[in-house]
């Protein structure tokens, strides 16, 4: 593992969104240091390839026994630059943990497969191979984790990887190269720096094979057409903004809890978060008046306190983004019932206090494109084809909930809904052998599960004759129209 420091003497300062004090500084680094970091990902890769599986997994597993043992200190660190109440980076921890556990396990099941040959004295079968130098860019809300789901695949699968955490959260990541101190030199390697700077130069590298991003869909554009033009692959993880459905049958404590857990966690700043919620005209009244209650229940403050349930956004620039598309919703007739301005109680730190908004246009920007923030805006639908319908109105396709015991309902909506998952009574959970990913323009690539795997292994069919004797189809062609 090595995480160099800068060719420049620049750096980035990070900042505690609780509390905007600055709490370090990591260096800034350039396409020098991208050039370097290219360099010895080659190297590395070149031996990394052929470490058999049963090695390789020893060694994965040992990474999340190492993540395991900091924790404490990792959990700690991320709720400092990041904001997230401590028990979410805590759990953030452990399943990063779980993710290397995994796929130190399935890297090592297979290496493609068998196929039915065409003639009785052949073999056919495929092997997996790696890409080579596979890129991680990071977004800053779930840095361990998303990370994670990457690098472990990656790893596991034979490439090197170079990781490029988020400007925003680099701590908790540089603090990962003592678990991954164990692998070989070079094989994970830390840059830090700006997205456009050092980001931008290792997808332009001409020594990177794969590009793994998760971001937002503007800068999965910019990545997807660089590598476009270099005919590289690019793994795209992008932005989402998931309907939530609640129909007539759900039972109302439970689903209003749910509904609250899904717009607010992490200050509603998830890729998965329930960002517009269609809720039957039946029972959309009493479901109102229990949201509001319990969400002005909901402590607002800094992560690290325990009694803590919504920390702080990640920056102004997002809270100030978030803010104006409250403003504009109630300029158009939205009503705020709760929450929808800067928390004043607070004379630091970036906190929203959660919001429900009613009487919400579905064209309104709030709910039209991603609204990265504590925001629940709720919709009356007389039915669940209108509730699909609405799902469904919106260009992109990585979450869905519904909440109900209604059979037909729930299986209709999972058919006809384009979401790469689909939650039924249980919002946001994840699983590492389920396929995370999504649709339309949240990207086309999956993470965790077999397919997570794959999608850092290349496919290689080997055809193999085991007699050796002159095939009637080949030159001249005189004999094979003859045989014919
Ligand atoms: P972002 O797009 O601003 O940045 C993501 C990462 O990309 C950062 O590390 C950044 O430095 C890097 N980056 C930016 N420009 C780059 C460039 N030109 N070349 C290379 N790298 C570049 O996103 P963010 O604000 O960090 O995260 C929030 C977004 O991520 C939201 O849209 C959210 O929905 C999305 N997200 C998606 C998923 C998913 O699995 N689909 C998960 C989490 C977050």
């Amino acid at each position: 593992m090595s995480a160099g420091s800068a060719t420049n003497a620049k750096s980035i300062p990070v900042i505690n969104p609780a509390t905007e004090k600055v709490i370090g500084r990591v260096p800034r680094m350039d396409a020098r240091d991208a050039d370097r970091a290219v360099k010895i990902a080659r190297a590395a890769f070149e031996d990394w390839r052929w470490v058999p599986g049963v090695e390789k997994a020893a060694m994965l597993h040992e990474v999340a026994r190492r993540i395991r043992a900091m924790q404490k200190e990792l959990a700690t660190l991320m709720t400092r630059e990041g904001g997230k109440p401590f028990c979410e980076n805590r759990d953030e921890v452990e399943w990063t943990a779980a993710c290397f556990n995994y796929y130190a396990e399935i890297g090592r099941n297979s290496r493609g497969s068998s196929l039915p040959p065409v003639a009785h004295h052949q073999v056919n079968f495929t092997i997996k191979e790696p890409y080579g130098v596979v890129v991680a860019i990071v977004p800053w809300n779930y840095p361990l984790l998303l990370l994670s789901w990457k690098v472990a695949p990656a790893l596991a699968a034979g490439n090197a990887v170079i990781i490029k955490p988020s400007e925003e959260t680099p701590l908790a990541t540089l603090a990962l190269k003592d678990a991954f101190s164990g692998l070989p030199e070079g094989v994970v390697q830390i840059v830090t720096g700006y997205g456009e700077e050092i980001g931008e130069a290792l997808v332009r590298h001409r020594g990177t094979d794969l590009i793994a991003a998760t971001g937002s869909v503007e800068t999965g554009r910019r990545i997807g057409r660089i590598c476009a033009d270099q005919v590289k692959k690019a793994h795209l993880e992008l932005g989402g903004n998931d309907p939530f459905i609640v129909c007539s049958d759900a039972e109302l404590d439970v689903a209003v809890r749910g509904a609250c857990w899904a717009a607010f966690l992490n200050s509603g700043q998830v890729c998965t978060s329930g960002k517009r919620f269609y809720v039957f005209e039946k029972i959309a009244d009493e479901f109102i008046r229990r949201a509001v209650k319990f969400t002005k229940s909901l402590r607002l403050g800094d992560g690290a306190n325990p009694r803590t349930d919504v920390g702080p956004m990640i920056n102004l620039r997002q809270l100030a983004d978030v803010h104006s598309r409250v403003v504009d919703a109630v300029t158009d007739g939205a009503r705020v019932l709760c929450g929808g301005r800067r928390s004043p109680k607070h004379k630091k730190g970036f906190f929203y206090e959660p919001t429900i908004l009613v009487d919400v246009d579905h064209d309104m920007r709030l709910v039209k494109s991603e609204t990265f923030g504590p925001i629940m805006p709720i919709m009356r639908v007389k039915d669940i084809d209108e509730a699909i319908d609405r799902a469904n109105d919106q260009v992109y396709g990585l979450g869905a909930n519904i909440f109900t015991n209604n059979m037909e309902w729930a299986m209709r909506a999972m058919d006809r809904i384009t979401a790469g998952t689909f939650w039924i009574n249980d919002p946001l959970t994840d699983n590492d052998a389920g396929p995370f990913g999504g649709m339309r323009q949240t990207g086309h690539s999956r993470e965790l599960g077999e397919e997570g795997l794959d999608e850092f292994r290349e496919t290689k069919h080997v055809h193999l004759d085991y007699r050796q004797e002159i095939k009637t189809y080949w030159y001249p062609y005189a004999k094979y129209n003859k045989v014919r």
